[in-house]
C-alpha cells in the first residue's frame, strides 16, 4: 500500500543522530520528509540515546567554544588545549593505523566544528565534558578537558535524542515508528524508488525520489556478529539499542551499495560485569569502566593484558573491550588503591566494588564472588608484587602522559603507573561490552552511497554507524556522533536537492 501523502521526497531510515541531523537538513531545503523508526515511540533514537553525548570537533581554543556552549557552563573553571584540524585527522590515522579513508576523515574533520555550531544554533544544548577523560587539576576547582573532547551535550544522549525529534517534528517532518525498512526498491534506470517496511499492520512500500540509510550497524545481531566479527562475539553484551540489526545494510549491498570498511571490526569497550545484555535507559552509558589508566587489569588468571597507561582512554577505550574478550570468560578486573579511586569516573558508583584492607583478602574475596570462573590468587598476588616492584620513580600526573612507567614487564604499564600499596584495595570487575561495528556501505564526500565503480547510486545516501572507512581497530572518542552529524545534514541536504531535481524532471 503505497504512502497515503504519494511520493515522498526524502525518506530516512533510523532515528538517532544521523538520521534526525539528515531529517532537518532535508526540511530546511524545503523537502517532504519522512522518518521510519524500527523501535515503538518509548524506545526511539537508537545508539544516540545511550550516549554520554560527546562529540569530538576542531577548536582553537576557549573563545571557540564558548559560542557553543553559551549560557550553559562556565568557562573560567576549565582549561583547554587547541585541537587544530591536523591534531584530528592525526588522531584518526593513529587509531586507525592509517587505514581510514582519507577524503572521509577530511570532511569529518573540516565540518567537525560548523556542525556543532549549526546543532547550537538550531537549539541543541551544550556544556564542557567534565565526565569522559577530564581530570581535575589538583588544589583547584579547575577541570582540564580532554584533548579534541571538550564538549558534550547537556543532559547527554537523552537530551540530544529528545531535542532532535522536538526540532523535526516542529520543522514538519513525519515519523513513521515499529517500522521496519527492510527492503530498497529501484527502478530500471537504477534510480530509487522507495522502501518496503515492515508494520505492525503488515508490508508496505513507501515511495520516494530519494532515501537516506542511518539504520545503524549490525552490533545486536548475533548472527552477522558471529559471522563479521567471529564466534567470540556471538554472545557479547551489546551496550546500547538492541534494534540495530543490519538488515538495511544487506539490502543497500543487495542494491549495488559498496562495502567498505573493516567488517571484522567494531568498538567494544569494558563495562561492568553485571552489566544487561542489551543497553537499559535507566542506565545509558554508566556501565562502561574507562579508568582504567589508573588500575592495572588481571584476567582471572591474575595475570595483566594490557598497557593500561597506553594513551588517554579516549585514545584506547574503542579496543580495550576486544582485550577483554580474548581473556578467559571475557572477565577482567580493575585494581585500584586508596590513591587512585579518586581519579575513578562517576559512572563506577553504578557497579559494586570488591573491597579488603589486604591484597589476599581481595585475592580472596574475587575467588568467593566468582567462585564458578576460579580466579588464581596466587598468581595474582606475584603478578601486583611483580607490579609494584618494578614502578619507577618520577611523579605522577593524570593530567597528562606523564611517563611515569615500570620497567621490566611484559606488558609494560607506559604512564601513570603507581603501586598498588595503600589499602583498602579496590577491584571491579570488566566484561566486554559492544558499541557499534566499523563495516558498513562506502558514501562520497556529498554522503551519495556509491557502487562497486565508486558511481553515487542515484536517490541513495547514507549517514552514521551504516556507512564504512572511517574507523579501523579503534577510534578516537567522540568521533561517531560528529561523523553521524556531520554526513546526516550532508546527506539530508543533497537528498533534498536531488529530490527537487528528479521532481522538476
Ligand atoms: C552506551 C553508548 C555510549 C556512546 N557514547 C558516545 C559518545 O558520547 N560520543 C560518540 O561520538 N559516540 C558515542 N557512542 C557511539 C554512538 O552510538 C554513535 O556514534 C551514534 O549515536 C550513532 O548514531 P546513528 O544515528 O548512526 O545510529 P543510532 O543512533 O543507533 O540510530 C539507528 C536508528 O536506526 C533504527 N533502525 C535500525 N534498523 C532499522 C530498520 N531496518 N528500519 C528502521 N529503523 C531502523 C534504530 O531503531 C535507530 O533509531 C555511544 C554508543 C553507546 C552504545
Amino acid at each position: 500500500m503505497p504512502h497515503p501523502q504519494g511520493i515522498i521526497d526524502v525518506i530516512v531510515v533510523g532515528a538517532g543522530n544521523a538520521a534526525l541531523t539528515a531529517a532537518i537538513a532535508a526540511r530546511a531545503e524545503g523537502a517532504r520528509v519522512l522518518v521510519l523508526e524500527k523501535a515503538p515511540r518509548e524506545l526511539r533514537g537508537g545508539n544516540t540515546r545511550f550516549t554520554g553525548g560527546l562529540f569530538r570537533c576542531t577548536y582553537n581554543g576557549i573563545a571557540d567554544l564558548v559560542p557553543i556552549v553559551r549560557a550553559h557552563d562556565d568557562p573560567t573553571t576549565v582549561t583547554v588545549e587547541p585541537y587544530t584540524r591536523s591534531d584530528y585527522l592525526k588522531d584518526i590515522e593513529r587509531t586507525t593505523g592509517g587505514q581510514a579513508d582519507r577524503v572521509l576523515s577530511e570532511v569529518l574533520v573540516d565540518r567537525s566544528y560548523e556542525t556543532v555550531r549549526w546543532m547550537a544554533d538550531l537549539g541543541v544544548p551544550w556544556e564542557f565534558n567534565r565526565a569522559v577523560g577530564a581530570v581535575p587539576i589538583a588544589g583547584t576547582a579547575t577541570v582540564k578537558l580532554p584533548f579534541g573532547g571538550a564538549l558534550r551535550v547537556k543532559g547527554e544522549g537523552v537530551v540530544l535524542s529528545a531535542t532532535l525529534f522536538q526540532l523535526a517534528e516542529e520543522a514538519g517532518v513525519e515519523i513513521l515508528y515499529e517500522t521496519q525498512a527492510q527492503r530498497i526498491l529501484t527502478a530500471t534506470n537504477g534510480r530509487i524508488e522507495g522502501v518496503e517496511v515492515r508494520r505492525p499492520e503488515g508490508i508496505n512500500l513507501l515511495p520516494c525520489r530519494a532515501l537516506v540509510l542511518a539504520s545503524g550497524g549490525f552490533q545486536a545481531n548475533p548472527e552477522m556478529r558471529t559471522a563479521y566479527l567471529g564466534p567470540d562475539w556471538s554472545l557479547v553484551r551489546v551496550r546500547g539499542t538492541r534494534f540495530n540489526t543490519g538488515e538495511m545494510l544487506r539490502a543497500a549491498l543487495t542494491v549495488g551499495a559498496q562495502s567498505y570498511g573493516e567488517w571484522s571490526g567494531c568498538h567494544a569497550t569494558p563495562i561492568d560485569a553485571e552489566a544487561p545484555m542489551y543497553g537499559e535507559l535507566r542506565l545509558t552509558d554508566r556501565t562502561n569502566r574507562l579508568s582504567y589508566p589508573f588500575s592495572i587489569m588481571v584476567n582471572l588468571d591474575g595475570e595483566r593484558f594490557v598497557d593500561e597507561g597506553e594513551d588517554f582512554p579516549l585514545y584506547t577505550y574503542a579496543k580495550m573491550g576486544r582485550a577483554v574478550l580474548k581473556q578467559r570468560g571475557a572477565l577482567a578486573f580493575q585494581i585500584f588503591d586508596r590513591k587512585t579511586i579518586p581519579l575513578l569516573e562517576t559512572r563506577y558508583n553504578t557497579g559494586t566494588p570488591i573491597v579488603a584492607d589486604t591484597l589476599a583478602a581481595l585475592a580472596e574475596r574475587i575467588v568467593a564472588r566468582y567462585r564458578l570462573h576460579g580466579f588464581r590468587k596466587t598468581t595474582f598476588l606475584h603478578t601486583v608484587e611483580a607490579y609494584n616492584a618494578a614502578v619507577q620513580a618520577g611523579p605522577f600526573n593524570p593530567t597528562i602522559l606523564d611517563g611515569k612507567r615500570t620497567m621490566g614487564l611484559r606488558p609494560e604499564k607506559t604512564n601513570w603507573a603507581t603501586r598498588l600499596d595503600e589499602p583498602p584495595f579496590y577491584a571491579y570487575p570488566v566484561t566486554v561490552g559492544i558499541t557499534f561495528t566499523f563495516g558498513g556501505i562506502r558514501i562520497n564526500a556529498d554522503a551519495a552511497v556509491v557502487d562497486y565503480l565508486d558511481r553515487p547510486i542515484p536517490g541513495l545516501f547514507a549517514t552514521g554507524e551504516i556507512t564504512g572507512g572511517f574507523f579501523y581497530a579503534n577510534y578516537p572518542g567522540g568521533a561517531g556522533l560528529m561523523r553521524g552529524a556531520v554526513f546526516g545534514r550532508l546527506a539530508g541536504t543533497h537528498a533534498a536537492r536531488f529530490a527537487r531535481e528528479a521532481s522538476a524532471g
